[in-house]
């Protein structure tokens, strides 16, 4: 099934929203991009976006398909690691000199 059609069939189910779909289908395989609560936050920092689909789409214009779920997970551990909600640690972080982010330290 081609992912998009998997993506609608998936966000029909009760409960499902596009987080989820997009989890479950890049675990299998397929072209998508899931976008947490860590990368959200990342790619606010960064003047990504807001929203779920553009910051989803972002990175999915920018990355080859197999690097999907690769990347996802490396930036969730940065947003953890670094890029915190509360108290960031941008004196150690790895992307400091690149960061747009007016508030960092
Ligand atoms: S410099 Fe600070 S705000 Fe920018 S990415 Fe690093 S931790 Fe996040």
């Amino acid at each position: 099934m081609p992912a998009e059609e998997a993506r609608r069939l998936l966000t029909s189910l009760p409960g499902v929203g596009e987080k989820t779909a997009d989890v479950i289908l890049v675990n299998m395989g397929k072209p998508a991009f899931p976008v947490d609560t860590h990368i959200t936050r990342v790619a606010q920092r960064w003047g990504i976006g807001r929203r779920y689909g553009e910051i989803s789409s972002w990175f999915m214009r920018r990355l080859p398909p197999e690097r999907y779920l690769e990347v996802h997970l490396k930036l969730i551990q940065f947003g953890r690691d670094y890029c915190r909600a509360k108290s960031p640690r941008c004196r150690e972080c790895p992307v400091r000199d690149i960061c747009p982010w007016p508030g960092k330290r």
